[in-house]
């Protein structure tokens, strides 16, 4: 690894520096990097510097110029957080589950974020009044089942900002399980040190960690190792994974991804079809593709590697599944195909 891969690149002159992008596409990239924020830690960089800026994880990261470009369908709140937002820090659009967003500082800033307009470093976290309203309305809303912990990634905070957050749930009885959202353990894996571990362990509740990989090119040695940590601390772990253009939009790509991840001991859970946030038309997999690579799957891969395909309905409408269907024709004369292709009537 070289000095400059050792510390977080967070300006493009330290991307520059670093040799990810050459003097001239870093010329480009100011209007980017005014508008977005830039992070790329030294665990992804390392990845970045074997695999080249325009390898899947490179193309995950590093800042393009396309990205001031606004698609017609692209919108600065894809799937309407704000419009289903009670109070500061929370998003309440299922009645049994509710989104609490303590910051919106990330370890890496991914390029195809849907909540890229509300991240970054300049984004201050609540504050401790806004977090007391925050719990106050999860407090007094008793359908609230479940706490979905996310932002920003709620696991670069300090292990006692997190206890603090987690004690308070513990106490709501209504709250019956946890659910963290981070890419943490991948992109910044030694921030899974032994404060935040014994702050997971302590916890009451059950704790499920939903963990955002889009390539088996992520999981490196540290990052299998922090994985294992999170385990044993009796967390369960699920697999969020974005299709994504020139990252995963492949059958065997992501048949290794997914194996890989259940071989770390993570179910994946969701592939998500993209929200077109702004700025992210490079990345866009048209849906009739991604049934195409998910029917791939099906019958070739273990039934625990294989995700849910999900669309969340642009405007806030709600998240479906719109994997392929199998099922033809209509009661009394249904017709369904195999995983070979082959049909067969009911
Ligand atoms: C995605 C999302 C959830 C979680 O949905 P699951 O299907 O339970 O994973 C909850 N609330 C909001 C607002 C969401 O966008
Ligand atoms: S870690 Fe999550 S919230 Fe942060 S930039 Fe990536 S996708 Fe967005």
């Amino acid at each position: 690894m070289n000095a400059s891969a050792a510390s977080t690149i967070r300006t493009l002159t330290q991307l520059r520096d670093s040799g990810l992008v050459d003097a001239a596409a870093a010329q480009n990239l100011a209007a980017v990097t005014e508008r977005y924020a830039l992070s790329i830690t030294p665990e992804v960089a390392a990845i970045i510097q074997t695999q080249g800026s325009d390898s899947a994880v490179g193309r995950q990261y590093i800042p393009h110029a396309d990205e001031v470009i606004t698609a017609p369908e692209e919108t600065a709140d894809p799937i309407g957080d704000k419009t289903h937002s009670p109070v500061k820090g929370i998003v309440h659009r299922y009645a049994d589950r509710a989104l609490l967003m303590p910051t919106q500082i990330c370890a890496v800033y991914c390029r195809f974020c849907f909540r890229r307009e509300a991240v970054g470093p300049e984004h201050a976290g609540l504050s401790d009044a806004d977090l007391q309203t925050a719990l106050d309305y999860i407090r007094r809303t008793p359908k609230i089942w479940e706490v979905i912990i996310t932002g920003g990634d709620p696991l670069i905070l300090s292990a006692r900002r997190l206890q603090t957050i987690l004690s308070a749930l513990d106490e709501i009885p209504h709250v019956a399980t946890i659910r963290i959202h981070s890419r943490v353990p991948i992109a910044a894996p030694e921030h899974i040190d032994d404060a935040l571990l014994n702050v997971l362990r302590t916890a009451h509740k059950p704790i499920n960690i939903a963990v955002h990989c889009n390539h088996a090119d992520e999981l490196t040695a540290n990052a299998v190792h922090a994985l294992r940590k999170l385990r044993q601390s009796g967390v369960m772990l699920f697999g969020q994974t974005v299709l994504l253009a020139g990252v995963n939009d492949d059958a065997g790509i992501l048949e290794t991804l997914f194996r890989g991840l259940v071989a770390a001991g993570v179910k994946p859970y969701y592939l998500h079809q993209l929200d077109r946030a702004p700025g992210t038309e490079r990345f866009v997999v048209p849906i009739a593709r991604g049934q195409e690579i998910v029917k791939a799957l099906r019958g070739k891969v273990s039934g625990l590697a294989q995700p849910t395909y999900i669309l969340d309905i642009p405007g806030g409408a709600g998240k479906v599944p719109i994997g392929p269907s199998y099922l033809s024709g209509h009661d009394g004369a249904l017709v369904v195909e195999d995983p070979n292709g082959l049909t067969h009537l009911l």
